[in-house]
């Protein structure tokens, strides 16, 4: 909370200096300095792979392999090792970096990065961000070898965030959510409204098919929840889910990626509409049961 207090009035220099000190004594604190929270895995969709690399105390970044070019991308590499040396172990090129927002825990590695890998595309939505080389905007859309990325504009975490839908020819469609959407929960509004996070989660991400795949940007999963049922105690899919990230984390393994579908039946802030959240946050207006929820998960302890 001194964070959040402390970097309002900052200039982003200075913001991703303090910001980068926090995060790195947090990491220090909860596992020693290079340890990991959880153990690196990989998602095969058979003509796109997602190898999921944990960083710091709780982020994840994402190396995206299109199998048919071997040409990879990576998403908020904060930890340059880390990606260097999944780079290295796929024997893939890597031409472009997937960047959600400019928060350092995000892009704080885009630098680094860039000084290792010649011709690295670093792809954005904020002017805030390192070492950004080509600034994005809703819709646009680039590739990744044979797979398409298209850019979605998810303003309110910050008001550069980027989400990226990324689609083959055969595997279900992923996306990349950063910090909008979280399995079970949402970021924080420190930079837009509760009209904004009601566009990105039910307008935008909402409409994608509810087979898509969701890679978000930390493991929050087993909190989130345990909101979600303070919200809907009889919700049994949030349950569920909950028992079952449980015993992921009890084995060192990641709760990502979620489905739209999935999201849709557990996370709170997606189901704003639906009568037991509203009658929860006691409002009869999806937005204000948003702005309601935000409010009471920023003060609750799991
Ligand atoms: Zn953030």
């Amino acid at each position: 909370m001194f964070r959040q207090a402390a970097l309002r009035a900052c200039p982003t220099w200075l913001e991703n200096k303090l910001t980068s000190i926090y995060f790195r004594a947090k990491s220090i604190s909860s596992n020693g300095f290079r340890g990991s929270h959880s153990l690196s895995t990989t998602v095969d969709h058979s003509n796109m792979k997602v190898q999921i690399l944990p960083a710091l105390q709780d982020n994840y970044m994402y190396l995206i392999i299109d199998e048919a070019t071997q040409e990879a991308a990576v998403v908020d590499p904060v930890d340059p090792e880390t990606v260097a040396a999944a780079v290295q172990q796929n024997n893939v090129k890597l031409t472009k970096v997937l960047t959600t927002h400019h928060h350092w825990d995000h892009a704080g590695g885009n630098a680094k990065l860039l000084k290792s890998f010649n011709d690295l595309t670093i792809y954005g939505g904020d002017d805030r961000i390192e070492a950004i080389n080509h600034k994005i905007t809703h819709n646009d859309t680039f590739n990744i070898g044979n797979l398409s990325v298209k850019c979605l504009a998810t303003p309110c975490h910050t008001r550069g965030h980027i989400c990226y839908y990324v689609t083959g020819e055969e595997h279900p469609p992923s996306v990349f959510t950063g910090d909008t959407l979280f399995a079970g929960g949402c970021g924080r509004f420190f930079e837009g409204t509760a009209d904004q996070m009601y566009k990105a989660l039910i307008e935008i991400l909402g409409s994608l098919p509810e087979e898509t795949k969701v890679y978000c940007g930390h493991e929050y999963t087993a909190n989130n929840l345990k909101f979600g049922l303070h919200v809907e105690p009889e919700n049994k899919a949030i349950q569920q889910k909950l028992d079952w990230s449980h015993e992921q984390r009890a084995n060192n393994l990641p709760t990502v990626p979620s489905t739209i579908k999935d999201e849709k039946l557990t996370n709170p802030f997606m189901r704003v509409h639906e009568p037991t959240v509203m009658k929860h946050a006691q409002q009869n207006d999806p937005i204000q049961t948003m702005s309601y929820l935000r409010r009471e998960k920023d003060n609750f302890k799991a």
